[in-house]
């Protein structure tokens, strides 16, 4: 057995905060695909290589994060104006330095992802001069109790909206989803309690925002969907807790998986 039941403790290795659980979005997703992938990941900490889109990924979003920085200091209060954007040059320009750093070659994938970049954040630009939402907040972190576990987690931009209502925005540099197959989605339903409990805005929205497609999908109804993650979320937390990490092989689970040359359990 991969995972057998009187393997060592491994409580020690566990992502603990007093006698709780620290969760993200991110551990609740990967426990829920596998959790043994989870233990290969979140316990046993086995380093993942980066692919060149999560790479690309990361660079992207850490352009707008500094873009957004660098722009007039923010107002930090959802009452006051928006956060001027700054000029398109300032943001390509942040772009070739990520670039840079981020190491990437002159293959013929990374200058079509490069391409990819320049026109995604030029309509980026294009968007923010003319959105009718107002930006007020940027990469702001959240942490909130779920029973004896600690939720934590970060948002990348948060909109005040002309109805009052708040927009938490996650960017994606993937393919867009439908509203319809992002319906058990976990990541803006936990967003919405955060911003509630951690917060304390009360009406909000989630949206994915897919950069590359400049489409942007709102998620209705996360804040009512708040007894369901509260129940997904608790459900993962035991699970760690209680050191449950048998493997749920699929074809599906596998295929994305970083350990599954070496996990014994990996659908070939
Ligand atoms: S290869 Fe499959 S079974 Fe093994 S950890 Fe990854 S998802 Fe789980």
């Amino acid at each position: 057995m991969v995972a057998a039941r009187d393997e060592p403790s491994l409580e020690r290795f566990l992502p603990m905060r007093d006698q709780g659980v620290l969760l993200s979005a991110s551990d609740i997703d990967t426990y829920r695909a596998c959790p043994l992938r989870y233990k290969f990941a979140r316990v046993f900490r086995i380093p993942q290589e980066p692919t060149l889109n999560q790479r690309f990924g990361i660079a992207v979003h850490q352009v707008l994060e500094r873009y957004h920085a660098a722009a007039e200091e923010g107002p930090g209060d959802a009452s006051h104006g928006p956060t001027p954007p700054g000029s398109l040059t300032q943001l390509l320009t942040l772009l070739e330095s990520s670039w840079r750093r981020g190491g990437f070659g002159d293959s013929d994938e990374e200058r079509q992802l490069h391409q990819k970049a320049v026109a995604a954040l030029t309509r980026y630009h294009e968007r923010a001069q003319a959105d009718t939402g107002t930006p007020v907040w940027f990469e702001r972190q959240f942490n909130f109790r779920l029973g004896p576990h600690l939720v934590r987690g970060r948002v990348d931009r948060v909109d005040r909206l002309p109805s009052g209502e708040f927009e938490l925005i996650d960017y994606k540099t993937g393919r867009p989803r439908s509203a319809e197959q992002l319906a058990n989605d976990v990541q803006l339903s936990l967003y919405a309690i955060a911003a509630r409990e951690a917060w304390g805005l009360e009406a909000t929205r989630g949206a994915y925002y897919y950069l590359l497609d400049d489409q942007k999908v709102t998620i209705p109804g996360t804040a009512e969907r708040a007894e369901w993650i509260r129940g997904v979320a608790t459900q993962v937390a035991e699970g760690i807790k209680a050191q449950e990490f048998e493997p749920t092989p699929s074809a599906r689970a596998c295929r994305l998986c970083d350990y599954r040359l070496a996990c014994p359990a990996a659908e070939r």
